[in-house]
């Protein structure tokens, strides 16, 4: 009956994968993330850790993937209607193209602060080019 961890989705951003994580918990489901304190205390290092990794108990996986589908689609909706505004006065600092989107993740942060207690920054904008995809904060 105990089987290992497996694991079943892995984000390249914390706060992806705490809402992932919140939406397991409330459904009864234990999971952990990897490297979530590394990427917590230095975020320029997410990359090369190859993100976060969820992992849930073997014997949840069919049932977690299942939930993470729909929190997929939900996400992906809630994506769309945030605000994507065009800086005028930014410049991406790898290819200097000025199509510059920003993600504003406030609220998902205010949200992930209550339910996983870490100390995250309230606040924190995302910025990434348009042109050739490097991100920045
Ligand atoms: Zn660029």
């Amino acid at each position: 009956m105990a089987g290992g961890l497996i694991t079943i989705a892995q984000f390249r951003d914390l706060p992806e994968a705490g809402l992932a994580k919140s939406r397991l918990e409330s459904a009864g489901i234990t999971c952990f993330l990897d490297n979530e304190f590394t990427i917590g205390a230095n975020w320029l290092y997410s990359n090369a850790l190859g993100g976060v990794k969820l992992n849930v108990p073997e014997e949840n996986a069919e049932e977690a993937k299942a939930i993470l589908e729909e929190t997929t689609e939900s996400m992906a909706s809630e994506a769309s209607e945030e605000s994507e505004e065009h800086l005028e006065d930014s410049a991406c600092p790898v290819c200097g193209a000025t199509e510059i989107e920003t993600k504003n993740y406030t609220r998902k942060f205010a949200a992930l602060t209550l339910l996983i207690s870490l100390p995250l920054l309230l606040f924190w904008k995302r910025y990434g080019c348009k042109s050739c995809g490097h991100r920045w904060k």
